[in-house]
């Protein structure tokens, strides 16, 4: 098993497969203006199977993939299938916009891949285009029925934003009447490419919550999962449950179990670092595995003790505002 400094047990990865992205979702990227990576500046599907595997020998057993959107990766599916061989990665999880998805779903469930999660803000059309600024709902939502119907486990990622979607914060809790899905709602951070979008979060964790529980008095809270980030609930007679994650406020940082992988091969320790570690340059310098193994677990054991202390220890001394395309979420 993996430890990090902190005695925090370290067993998940993610790895952003590409920054690009089908999407421009108002929380995430600007409009315009976004400058992709170079392909040469992305890992290759050799050096992330070569990475998960020096991982997977050091403790490390599930692994998610995220983005940007995976899937407009070519052939992203070779490198799911490819990482679902490796020994030790029980596993597999992916974090996806649902566009291009839906003809993936059963190579998906071939691959073993454990759950899915999904991101969708809102279920009224208009407001999708508004909050993504593409019309893209349908194939979306196609996604999500194609999943149900392949018996993987869902979950929906929705960002609360001010003035843009907390109208449909009940209406999302609704979807769960009849949909055995896990709705979780996630407080909005400044990783957009332009830093905060407000001067105070309004609608924290503990807002979000309250409103639910106005309009669900009998709202239950249920166990939540070891190193879940998420505080989870559900409502009597309700297929699926919901759950609302204080990214913003950071309040799990304690059981955090994850190191990140951004699409430029970079390891973060903790979302709200700069980057402690470039694991692309030092494959390419023709680093040993020993030698990566080696200068990983170093990096793991100066872990910053939450989110607030990797944000002050940030080398620009500056606030997060990088586009979280690049993190993976
Ligand atoms: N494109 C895929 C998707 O949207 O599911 C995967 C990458 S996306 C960056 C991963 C997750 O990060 C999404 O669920 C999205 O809602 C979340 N996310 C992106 N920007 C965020 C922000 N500023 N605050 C909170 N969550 C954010
Ligand atoms: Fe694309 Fe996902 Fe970011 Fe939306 S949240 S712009 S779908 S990477």
């Amino acid at each position: 098993m993996l430890y990090d400094n902190h005695g925090r047990e370290i067993n998940y990865v993610r790895i952003a497969v590409t920054d690009r992205c089908n999407l421009r979702c108002f929380y995430c990227m600007p409009e315009e203006g976004i400058q992709y990576m170079p392909k040469k500046d992305l890992l290759t599907f050799e050096e992330i199977e070569r990475l998960v595997t020096l991982l997977a020998a050091m403790g490390i057993s599930k692994v998610r993939f995220t983005g940007g959107e995976p899937f407009v990766r070519k052939d992203f599916m070779e490198l799911v299938n490819s990482i679902s061989a490796i020994q030790g990665i029980d596993s597999l999880h992916l974090t996806t916009n649902g566009v291009l998805t839906g003809p993936y779903v059963q190579q998906l469930k071939q691959a073993g891949v454990k759950s899915v999660n999904l991101s969708l803000d809102t279920l009224d059309r208009e407001r999708f285009k508004i909050i993504t600024r593409r019309d893209e709902f349908d194939n979306v939502m196609d996604t999500l029925n194609l999943l149900l119907k392949e018996n993987i486990e869902v979950k929906i990622n929705a960002v609360v934003m001010e003035g843009k979607n907390t109208d449909d914060i009940l209406a999302l809790v609704d979807f769960t009447k009849d949909k055995p899905v896990s709705v979780r709602f996630i407080e909005e951070m400044p990783f957009n490419g332009e830093g905060s979008h407000y001067p105070i979060l309004n609608w924290t964790h503990k807002k979000i919550i309250d409103h639910i529980q106005g309009a669900y008095p009998n709202m239950v809270k249920i166990k939540d999962e070891p190193h879940s980030t998420s505080y989870n609930y559900s409502i009597p007679g309700h297929l699926g449950n919901i759950g609302v994650i204080a990214a913003f406020s950071r309040t799990f940082c304690g059981t955090c179990n994850r190191i990140r992988i951004t699409a430029q091969g970079t390891l973060k320790t903790c979302l709200y670092d700069d980057g402690v570690l470039s694991i692309r340059d030092l494959m390419r310098s023709q680093a040993s595995d020993t030698q990566i193994k080696e200068t990983l677990s170093k990096a793991f054991r100066n872990r910053a003790k939450d989110g607030f202390e990797a944000e002050r220890a940030r080398r620009s001394g500056a606030g997060v505002s990088e586009s979280m395309s690049t993190i993976g979420g």
